[in-house]
């Protein structure tokens, strides 16, 4: 029985270790990598497009403008025609001159708008290129995770069976003992090897040794550590 215990111990410690490494696969950071990749890609999509609608708005609205500012100046051409007075003619010519002045810096933010533009739609092309190669990364890592996590749930049902068939073994109140010991420690039942308790790394006096072996005689070679109270095979 004492074999079934310790046997018991290394099953429950080899399905603990499984667990944990199932927490900490590589496989996981990879798959939060890509995914933190796609949802950058998805982000820069959005501001390039919404720059370029705007882009689109704002040359739109300056088309418009310099459409209205050009049929007012050809209005005024057509006035200065009929101008007798000089001081009128002047006026005019004034009035012309500023709404020419007005054309040129519309010509010119129009042109930056454009410029703009035409890069946007440049950069746009380029991320839309990416999508599928950034899915493509996505999908594999998630199916690689699903695979370690697979490997590692088959190891583990098989310990779960290892389990069951130990546990039936060992002896009802030792189980208890066991069941109780591994709520606060990975380790609850160690050999005792040499005067050292192996739960605890503790070296038994010769005196706790004596006992320790003395209860072991009567108790199928289990005991309780005098340092930690695991429980100590003898
Ligand atoms: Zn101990």
């Amino acid at each position: 029985m004492s074999t079934s215990l310790l046997e018991l111990q290394a099953a429950d410690t080899m399905s603990d270790q499984l667990r944990h490494r199932r927490e900490v696969l590589a496989e996981r950071e990879q798959v939060q990598a890509a995914k933190n990749a796609l949802l950058r890609w998805n982000e820069a999509r959005t501001v390039v497009r919404r720059r370029i609608e705007e882009l689109a708005a704002q040359i739109e609205q300056i088309e418009a403008d310099a459409a209205k500012l050009d049929k007012h100046r050809d209005k005024l051409n057509a006035q200065l025609k009929t101008v007798i007075a000089p001081r009128e003619a002047e006026a005019l010519q004034h009035e012309i001159a500023t709404l020419t002045g007005q054309r040129s810096e519309l010509d010119d933010a129009e042109l930056a708008a454009l410029e703009e533009h035409s890069r946007l739609e440049g950069e746009l092309e380029e991320l839309l290129g990416q999508e599928e190669s950034l899915t493509n990364e996505y999908l594999g890592a998630e199916s690689a995770l699903a695979d370690a996590e697979s490997d590692i749930d088959g190891e583990l049902t098989r310990i779960a069976d290892r389990l069951a068939g130990l546990r039936a073994e060992v002896e009802k109140s030792v189980l208890r003992r066991y069941d109780r010991l591994r709520k606060n420690y990975v380790i609850a039942a160690a050999p005792l090897s040499g005067s050292r308790c192996e739960g605890c790394h503790l070296d038994l006096s010769a005196a706790e040794i004596d006992e320790v072996r003395d209860t072991g005689a009567k108790n199928d070679g289990i005991a309780d550590c005098p340092q930690c109270g695991r429980l100590l095979v003898v």
